[in-house]
């Protein structure tokens, strides 16, 4: 669509000019068609403007529409401050006030000027007040608002304003643009769409959303535009796997010795069932001629390892090589020894690949993997160096997924000639999540853990009773079983950190003498890092003080206690994780919180969460409700497209419907030709596929 009116820069708009549109260009609104999906952030009309007698101390946002009264700069104690007295038809009076961008509100009001607040009240005395207030001058629409009509209110900020770019001035420009390109615009979706899925028309949607006229058109309005914003996504999701299925993936033949020996000879212990399903679909997977991308999702301790390594030694079988990332040395050591371990036996050529390598052990690791002579590489980041060449890749395997970016994994999918993917996560996320991170993949749930585990226990505990948590962790230790203590990481601080971490290591040692103790962190050289560990797993040392480093993947089945130092600080991901660091063989463990009362409400709850329950599962639903989504697990490094409107926690449904459909559409025209669905194309392309390489995975 060339032509398409609404791709015209926004200079070129009535109302805006040159100088509003570098503003609005600086906030990723560029063309007509940008304006137009820049939405409200907030309506005002007669049923949420609260009178201001009537405010109460609930702490919830609310709107206050008055005139101002006084305005002026009042000294204070430490700094001084702007306030505004406002006072609305009930009478009441309201102060607002600033204490930053002083310079430019004061600009902003005189008194006389009709004005809606929307902020949190708080009491002074007998006044209310309210700190830095979202707001936005009305002074033409009072009358209007009397009415009755809903006044959409945008998003602001110091810049919009001092451009002028105010509530008004957005909703005078939009209305301009309705009233002269409106009848050019169309809505993208076939009537098949709108009919199977209840939307109205995008066209009436798109002049709801700006200028309803009832909360019942608003929220038609919402749900169609929140509808298409998630469709589009699916359908990246959708068209990805498409083209991924058009070309042909490696087709691998039936399971062969070395799984068979792996299984039934090597290993110590029978798969679960769960852990059966996974190599059972790996294999059909990788026999399909398709390329295979399948994510395994298993709480911490569900055994992925083993997955991992049955599907490497599938393409050894079929004459592949394998590679296994992990995203921290800690864990590539101890993958690799648990490779040596299991494989050596069956005569399988592993390689480590780190940082920090000799060399001369490098240059022979390398020749090894482009000559084919050695079947697997482990390794971290390392793994996916310029320099590393695979004879024939296979099966590249990401340990850890979530902690390595889009970009990373498709380096190491490069590595090879379109190997098959695997991904592992310790991280369950939630559906909703998932749907959208990892909506073109095949998942894997494992969601039972190797029979005879016990559930952790899990204690939250104060200062006051750090002695008899010291009395129960020398109970454990005289019954043969190991310790760790973890300290948090300050703020990205890796001093701070250390300070904490090894002041604690000196008072742990002296408080269980003759017990070893032992201390491990980031900043130790990696040969340091391994010793320790190495130590802790043949059970020399008793006691592990540790930093973060030993989050994620670290494996030591003796290990009871886990302590936790400042809980409250940690994330509730995080939390879980090192919990997860327990409870990996048959005897009880325990996990205890170490946490100060002084704790804000979110801390308590994340607390709390770990107390009630160990289900990753869970655990995971609760993280994302309290964080959100866009924080969820770096969503930003996975490329997430940003949500104008939709939430993925609120509006799961929605998305169920969105993904439905986009995957309907794919299926009905795989490649978007047919003419009833040209504008959904063009807009896909205008907007969304550029997105796509950062976003959607390898293959
Ligand atoms: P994660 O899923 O967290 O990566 P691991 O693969 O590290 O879990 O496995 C955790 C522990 O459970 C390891 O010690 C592993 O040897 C053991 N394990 C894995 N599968 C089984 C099983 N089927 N039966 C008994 N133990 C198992
Ligand atoms: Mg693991």
């Amino acid at each position: 669509m060339d032509d398409d009116v609404f791709q015209t820069s926004l200079q070129f708009l009535k109302g805006v000019g040159p100088r509003r549109a570098a503003v609005l260009e600086k906030a990723g609104l560029h063309t007509f068609h940008d304006l137009l999906h820049f939405y409200p952030r907030r309506y005002l009309d007669r049923s949420t403007v609260v009178p201001i007698r009537r405010l109460d101390d609930s702490g919830a946002p609310v709107t206050v529409v008055g005139t101002v009264r006084a305005a002026g700069l009042v000294p204070g104690k430490n700094r001084k401050r702007y306030e505004l007295i406002v006072e609305d038809e009930s009478g009441g009076r309201l102060t607002c006030v600033w204490f930053q961008g002083i310079g430019w509100v004061s600009k902003v009001f005189k008194p006389g000027d009709r004005v809606a607040f929307h902020g949190k009240p708080q009491r002074y005395g007998s006044r209310f007040s309210m700190t830095h207030p979202d707001f936005d001058k009305l002074d033409e629409e009072g009358p209007a608002l009397a009415t009755g009509r809903i006044i959409a209110l945008y998003p602001g900020g110091a810049a919009f304003q001092k451009a002028g770019l105010t509530s008004r001035t957005f909703r005078r420009v939009i209305y301009g643009l309705f009233k002269e390109h409106g009848l050019k615009l169309r809505d993208p979706f076939p009537a098949w769409l709108r009919e199977a899925y209840d939307l109205i028309d995008g066209r009436v949607a798109l002049r709801a959303i700006h200028f309803p006229k009832s909360q019942g058109e608003l929220a038609r309005a919402r749900t169609r535009l929140k509808f298409e914003e998630l469709f589009y996504i699916q359908l990246m999701l959708a068209l990805t796997r498409q083209s991924r299925e058009e070309v042909a993936g490696l087709r691998f033949g039936p399971p062969g010795a070395f799984v068979h020996r792996f299984l039934h000879e090597v290993l110590p212990f029978e798969l679960t069932n769960a852990q059966k399903e996974a190599v059972r679909q790996i294999v059909a997977d990788t026999q399909s001629g398709l390329q295979m991308n399948r994510l395994v999702q298993g709480d911490v301790g569900s055994g992925k390892t083993v997955v991992a390594i049955a599907a490497m030694l599938h393409a050894l079988d079929n004459g592949y090589q394998s590679a296994f990332m992990a995203p921290t040395e800690i864990l590539a050591e101890q993958h690799y020894a648990n490779l040596r371990k299991y494989l050596d036996p069956l005569g399988v050529e592993v390689r480590l690949l780190i940082g920090g390598q000799r060399k001369a052990l490098r240059e022979e690791i390398l020749a090894d993997l482009a000559e084919g002579r050695a079947h697997i590489a482990v390794g971290t980041h390392a793994v996916i160096q310029e320099g590393v060449a695979f004879h024939n890749l296979g099966m590249a395997i990401v340990d850890e997924q979530h902690r390595f970016g889009v970009m990373q994994r498709a380096e190491l999918f490069r590595k090879g000639e379109r190997p098959h993917m695997l991904l592992m996560t310790a991280t369950p996320i939630p559906r909703s999540l998932a749907m959208t991170l990892y909506g073109d993949l095949d998942v894997t749930l494992i969601k039972e853990r190797p029979a005879g585990r016990k559930p952790i226990q899990t204690w939250l505990r104060s200062e006051k009773r750090r002695g008899e948590v010291y009395d129960f962790i020398r109970r454990q230790l005289r019954e043969g079983r190991q310790c760790y203590v973890v300290y948090p990481l300050v703020e990205e601080s890796e001093k701070l950190d250390l300070k904490d971490a090894e002041s604690g290591y000196e008072k742990l040692k002296a408080e269980f003498r003759p017990y070893k103790v032992d201390l491990i962190h980031g900043r130790m050289l990696p040969y340091e890092k391994d010793e320790a560990m190495e130590r802790f797993k043949r059970g020399e040392t008793d006691i592990l003080v540790a930093t973060t480093v030993i989050e994620v993947g670290v494996d030591v089945p003796n290990a009871t206690v886990m302590v936790i130092e400042h809980a409250e600080r940690f994330g509730l991901s995080q939390l879980h994780q090192l919990r997860g660091r327990v409870g990996r063989g048959g005897e009880q463990s325990y996990c205890i919180l170490m946490a100060d009362y002084k704790r804000s409400a979110e801390a308590e709850a994340r607390l709390n969460a770990m107390v009630q329950t160990d289900d990753g599962f869970a655990i995971s639903e609760m993280d994302l409700k309290l964080r959100g989504a866009g924080d969820f697990f770096g969503t930003r490094q996975s490329g997430l497209p940003d949500l104008k409107i939709a939430d993925i926690t609120q509006d799961q449904e929605l998305l169920m419907q969105a993904r439905e459909a986009a995957f309907e559409l794919v299926r009905r025209d795989p490649h978007l030709r047919d003419p009833a669905h040209a504008d959904i194309r063009a807009h896909y392309e205008a907007h969304y596929a550029p997105l796509r390489d950062g976003f959607a995975r390898v293959g």
